[in-house]
């Protein structure tokens, strides 16, 4: 059974280091759909920028056109701060054996020890890993939890990842982009063109809602 992608983020806003990461994961391991689940309140991190409704709305429009990329609006409709692992358990009771694979760039891989019950994450899904500039990968950068408890679950191979539903982690290579949220927010909010780092009609929302102004 090819593995149900499942891609969680702030995305606030939405660009194109995460439709990158989300087509490239595609093709290279194999997904005949990526789920887009933006977080409605992230525990550990600051409150995002603008309103969940807004981040959902602009990736609604970043990823309308492909029939391969669905979005999943259950943590943004929550009330409650958004723990993956609850996802994981909702989506696993959904899904039954069928292989779910956790996409992430490699800094949010880095931190995954800060996770709610992040242990418990290898039991419902396999994580995908996404290179990132200026992110090392490499065993000797793991912080040590890390990496003992990815020992012996390290694969490359995509075909690893549908022969058992959880438990694998994978990395990919993906094409370096420099761009992330904090930088868009950034620029926008200095009156800068954002033009060329998200889709247009993400940036055209974010004009029309006035968002991310200072
Ligand atoms: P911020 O700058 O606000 O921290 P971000 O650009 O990292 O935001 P998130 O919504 O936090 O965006 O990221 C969602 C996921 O996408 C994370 O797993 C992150 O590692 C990954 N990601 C974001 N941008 C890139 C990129 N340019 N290359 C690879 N992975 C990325």
């Amino acid at each position: 059974m090819r593995p149900l992608g499942l891609l969680g983020g702030t995305f606030d806003p939405v660009h194109y280091g995460h439709l990158r990461l989300a087509e490239e994961a595609r093709e290279a391991l194999d997904l005949d759909e990526v789920r887009w689940i933006p977080a409605g309140r992230p525990p550990h991190r600051q409150a995002p920028r603008v309103a969940a409704s807004h981040r959902l709305e602009m990736v609604r429009q970043a990823v309308a056109g492909n029939p391969a990329f669905t979005v999943d609006d259950a943590e943004t409709a929550s009330g409650e701060p958004s723990y993956t692992v609850a996802t994981l358990e909702r989506l696993r009771a959904e899904q039954g054996a069928r292989p779910l694979l956790l996409l992430m760039g490699a800094d949010a891989f880095l931190g995954l020890a800060a996770w709610h019950r992040w242990r418990d994450l290898f039991a419902l899904a396999h994580i995908g890993v996404a290179t990132r500039p200026g992110v090392e990968l490499s065993p000797a950068d793991l912080p040590a939890e890390l990496a003992a408890a990815c020992a012996g679950r390290l694969d490359d191979a995509p075909d690893a990842l549908k022969t058992a539903p959880a438990g694998r982690v994978v990395r990919f290579a993906m094409t370096p982009l420099a761009i992330s949220a904090s930088l868009l927010r950034a620029r926008l909010a200095a009156g800068r063109s954002a033009r060329y780092l998200l889709p247009d009609p993400v940036r055209e929302y974010i004009d029309r809602q006035q968002l991310y102004r200072n």
